[in-house]
This record gives C-alpha cells, sequence and structure tokens, in this order.
C-alpha cells in the first residue's frame, strides 16, 4: 500500500484509540473518515494515567506540547495502608521514570486527552469526523467493508476499524456476541475540588489506599486543582454494564468505614452529583481481531479491567502499529496480519495481568507489602514507534 494513499478506511468509534488511529493514518497520507455514535463528542469527568509506553506514541504523533501543557507529572506514586494510613512503598516517578523508560507518566483529565486529540484529528481533516452516526452492522470479505448504519445508510471501505469500544458492535459481527463476565467488584469514580481535602493526601496525591476486598486509588489534574480518585469493592451481583450511574453517598461511605479518617473526609466532601459507579466486566481474551477488510483496535479487541491503569496505554499502541503496518505493507491482508501478529500477545497479557491486579490491589497491606506488582518494566520498555513489526 505504499503507493495507495487513495486507500479509504473508516474508523467506527472517535474515543482514544480511533482518533490515535485516525491522527497516525493521516500522518501517513492517508485520509481516514470516523463514526461516532455520540451526537457530540466528548468524555466522562474522570482521570487517566498516561504511562510512558503511550507518551511515546503520543508524542511521535505530535501531541508533546499539548500534553506537556496540560499534564501532571507526579513526583512518585504512594501506597498507603487503609486502615492506619501508613505508607509502606513509594515508587520515585518524574525524572526518575523518564531514565528508566524514555518518556513521562503522565496524568490528566479524560477531557482534555480527548480535546487534544480531536483538534490534532480537525487540524488535518476538519471533516474527518461524523457524529450521531450509530452503527448496526457490517459485511465484509476480501475485497471490501460495508458499514450499515441505525438509519439504514449503506457505506462501503476498503477498510473499517472496529474502534468501538468494550461492547463493540463490530466485534459482535466478526467474531459473535459472547456475554460479558461480571468481575465481583465495583468501582466508584469522582472529581473533587483539591482545596477541600485533607492535607496529607494533598501533600501525597498520587497514592493507592489498599485494603481487604476494597482500595481506593487518587493522583490530581488540571494543574492540581482537581482531585480524581476511584474506589473499588468486591460485591455480590451487579447486573448494568454502564458506567455513568450516579452514585449513592450512604452505600459509598459504607463500602470504605473502615478506612482511615482522611478517606472517610475525602468521601464527606465528595459532590454526589459527579460521583458515579459502575461494574466491572471482563471478557476471556480472543486471538482473531480481523475478518475480511475489518479489524479490530483497542477495548473491542481486548477490553481489560482498569487495575494496570494501561487501557487506554495499549489501545494507543494498538492505533500507531495498525497505522505502522497500513502504511509499510504491500496489501490490506499482509497489514492485517502483520498487526495482529505484533499485538494479540503483548495486549492480551496486559488483560490476563489487569485480572491478576484486582487481586493484588483488593487484599490486606500486610499480604502486599513485600510482593512487587509485576509487568511495569516490560510494559513500560516498549516502544511502539520502534519495534519491530
Ligand atoms: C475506571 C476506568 C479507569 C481507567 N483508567 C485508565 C488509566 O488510568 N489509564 C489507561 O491507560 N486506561 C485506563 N482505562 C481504560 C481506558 O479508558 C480504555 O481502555 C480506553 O478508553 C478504550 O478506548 P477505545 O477507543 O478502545 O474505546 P472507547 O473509549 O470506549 O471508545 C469507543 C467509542 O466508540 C463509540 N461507539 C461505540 N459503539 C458505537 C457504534 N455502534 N457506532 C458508532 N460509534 C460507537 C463510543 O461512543 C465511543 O466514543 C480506564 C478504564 C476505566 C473503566
Amino acid at each position: 500500500m505504499r503507493a495507495e494513499k487513495n486507500l479509504t478506511i473508516a474508523i467506527v468509534g472517535a474515543g482514544i484509540g480511533g482518533l490515535t488511529l485516525a491522527i497516525a493514518l493521516q500522518r501517513r497520507g492517508f485520509r481516514p473518515v470516523i463514526y461516532e455514535r455520540a451526537p457530540q463528542l466528548g468524555e466522562v469527568g474522570a482521570g487517566i494515567t498516561l504511562w510512558p509506553n503511550a507518551n511515546k506514541v503520543l508524542f511521535s504523533l505530535g501531541l508533546q506540547e499539548d500534553l506537556d501543557r496540560i499534564s501532571e507529572e507526579p513526583a512518585n506514586q504512594s501506597m498507603w495502608r487503609f486502615d492506619t494510613g501508613e505508607i509502606f512503598r513509594v515508587y520515585p516517578r518524574g525524572e526518575a521514570t523518564r531514565k528508566a523508560y524514555g518518556a513521562p507518566l503522565y496524568q490528566i483529565h479524560r477531557r482534555d486527552l480527548h480535546d487534544i486529540l480531536v483538534t490534532a484529528v480537525k487540524r488535518h481533516d476538519p471533516n474527518a469526523i461524523r457524529l450521531g452516526r450509530a452503527l448496526e452492522g457490517i459485511e465484509t470479505d476480501e475485497a471490501k467493508s460495508t458499514l450499515i448504519f441505525a438509519d439504514g445508510e449503506r457505506v462501503t471501505y476498503d477498510l473499517v476499524a472496529g474502534c468501538d469500544g468494550a461492547r463493540s458492535t463490530i466485534r459482535g459481527c466478526l467474531l459473535g456476541v459472547e456475554p460479558a463476565r461480571f468481575t465481583g467488584i465495583v468501582a466508584w469514580r469522582a472529581l473533587v475540588p483539591t482545596a477541600l481535602i485533607a492535607k496529607r493526601l494533598r501533600d501525597e496525591p498520587a497514592g493507592m489506599h489498599i485494603g481487604p476486598d476494597r482500595n481506593v486509588s487518587h493522583y490530581t489534574v488540571r494543574h492540581g486543582a482537581l482531585f480524581n480518585y476511584l474506589g473499588f469493592a468486591v460485591v455480590d451481583a451487579w447486573t448494568d454494564e454502564g458506567w455513568t450511574i450516579k452514585a449513592d453517598a450512604a452505600e459509598l461511605k459504607a463500602a470504605f468505614a473502615n478506612f482511615q479518617p482522611d478517606i472517610i473526609q475525602l468521601l464527606d466532601v465528595t459532590p454526589m452529583d459527579a460521583c458515579f459507579k459502575w461494574g466491572l466486566f471482563d471478557r476471556d481474551p480472543v486471538t482473531t481481531w480481523s475478518k475480511g477488510r475489518a479489524v479490530l483496535v483497542g477495548d473491542a479487541a481486548h477490553p481489560m479491567l482498569p487495575f494496570l491503569g494501561q487501557g487506554a496505554g495499549i489501545v494507543i499502541e494498538d492505533a500507531l502499529i495498525l497505522a505502522r503496518a497500513i502504511a509499510e505493507s504491500p496489501d490490506i491482508a499482509t497489514a492485517l496480519k502483520r498487526y495482529t501478529a505484533a499485538r494479540v500477545e503483548r495486549a492480551n497479557l496486559t488483560l490476563l495481568r489487569s485480572r491478576e491486579h484486582a487481586q493484588y490491589w483488593n487484599t490486606h497491606p500486610d499480604k502486599i507489602k513485600d510482593r512487587e506488582p509485576v509487568m511495569e518494566v516490560d510494559l513500560n520498555l516498549y516502544d511502539a514507534t520502534t519495534v519491530e513489526i
């Protein structure tokens, strides 16, 4: 395809994966179109960690200046006992992380990241993103893919990338619909004005409080103005897969009632209209990510639990590798083979390790005091911009 820059490519989903893929393709001379179901662009109010493996890709796409300007770079990340508040482990970040992995660890508001990506896509092509276009199905063969939208319209492309998230319609069409599995864990997320929280948390803004069957992790975004936290608790049952259900204050406080006073105070000052809860669902890894002229990218291919903070990082890597494979291969079939060969093992291993980490973090701190979490080094030394594909 080195000569075929007029190849028609559709991307379904304007999330982190779809937008990153669009930028990576645009920078290689292609002109992809993104179809997004939502009538407006946007992201939920929450933070996201961009580990060095993600930033290496984003920087290579010309986004370093924007990310440097808006991200927080923690000096360290600490692990606390849930009951006494004792800090039992500190990971130096900042310069130490840059030196170890060749790029910074950043923490950023999801909306800010989304805005940066959307702006970059539109800079290349102001009409690249089509909103309010809900995909209902796809037909694909060795020559083309046809998208079928909710309003009945059908559009045909040389290649379709399914970046439509953990409940992907395209995955359902290509691989069949398999039900998600409830992991037994419920999560809450909130953004709290940092000025309202206890001084100890303000002094150690990036941290994780470990307790039996529950934990709370946090960091600041928007230059320290907002304190982002996530609380996880093991529960008996859950049915809804969405993650924008308004949380109940009494239920939230009851879940973390045995945590030390700084966390209790954090829950007390949480604006409940900006606090949401959702159940964590999981899917087993699959090794087939493409069929005919359609391919899965990101959560559509490998939805993972948030316990490594790497879902988006792996999505961002997928996007760059797929764009590289398309630009550097003689034909689409070869490009898709090279993409899946380069990505399946790493993404699925991260998915499985995220599951293991669910147990690691939701345990009594005495049990993990002397046990390091796994995989950080392997994850972050990887460089999707240079790895052989
Ligand atoms: C609580 C939580 C915390 C997390 N924290 C981190 C973190 O700190 N670091 C990290 O790296 N990752 C984190 N992740 C994971 C990360 O958010 C996801 O892996 C990432 O957003 C997935 O990106 P995506 O583009 O594949 O899918 P999505 O972001 O889900 O985007 C999919 C897009 O497709 C659209 N769409 C869906 N269906 C259709 C359709 N039929 N037609 C048209 N459009 C459609 C959707 O509207 C959406 O815009 C976290 C996840 C959770 C739940």
